[in-house]
């Protein structure tokens, strides 16, 4: 079992998360792809209008209704307390079996980040990571940020487009088709009154309207 944890604040989803879903499963061959939206994400202030979680679950379980291999996940939800990626990731490790391989997808500029989140090294030793560029990332040089925060151990392997180390996990990098859409960007266009068709599928925008979402 090939499974891909794609964790967000999904605040709301939009397109740009679907679109990169589908690529990095077809990408990885995964045989499934869940969205997890975070329940209280550590990093996000209170003036940045996050929906409650159970709205932000529901968006994306809608949004991924009917599409082969996206699922959403409600497991940080479930959970207590501020939503750490690593107990995410330290679930789904108990939770799979042995032959099961488990891949964190995560932007460039959400990994750039890494830094900041809940004992970030102990997640290279849990999972593998699919990193995807995304347009206006600050992140110029991943290698020297790999080997001044992360690990000196990871050397890069151009014909996997990987960073590879002998006793943690492997850093894969995915080009994905750059879709120029934030959830920031989409609050902001409904905060101003204006339409935000085909930025997110039209359930969601219907959802967000029928809720009065981020008004
Ligand atoms: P916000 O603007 O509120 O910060 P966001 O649109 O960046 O939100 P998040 O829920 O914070 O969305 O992001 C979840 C994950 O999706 C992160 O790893 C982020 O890098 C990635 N992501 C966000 N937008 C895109 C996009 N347009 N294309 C590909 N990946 C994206």
């Amino acid at each position: 079992m090939r499974l891909g944890l794609f964790g967000g604040t999904f605040n709301p989803i939009h397109l740009g998360h679907l679109r990169a879903g589908v690529e990095v499963r077809e990408a990885f061959n995964l045989d499934r792809l869940l969205l997890i939206p975070s329940a209280r994400p550590p990093h996000k202030s209170t003036d940045e209008n996050v929906a409650g979680a159970k709205d932000r679950l529901d968006m994306v379980r809608q949004a991924v209704k009917g599409v082969p291999y996206l699922e959403a996940s409600d497991v940080e939800l479930a959970r207590s307390g501020p939503s750490y990626t690593i107990e995410t990731l330290r679930y789904f490790q108990n939770d799979s079996g042995h032959n099961s391989a488990i891949y964190f997808i995560v932007g460039l500029d959400a990994f750039s980040e890494i830094t900041t989140w809940k004992s970030y090294r102990q997640l290279f030793a849990t999972a593998d990571f699919i990193v995807m560029t995304r347009p206006g990332s600050k992140l110029k040089n991943l290698s020297s940020f790999i080997h001044t925060h992360i690990s000196k151990e990871y050397q890069y392997e151009s014909a996997s487009n990987r960073y590879h180390h002998p006793g943690w996990y492997s850093i894969f990098c995915l080009n994905i088709t750059h879709l120029d859409i934030s959830a920031t960007q989409i609050r902001k266009r409904i905060r101003q009154g204006r339409s935000i068709r085909f930025l997110v599928p039209d359930t969601i925008d219907g959802f967000i309207k029928k809720k009065g979402l981020y008004r």
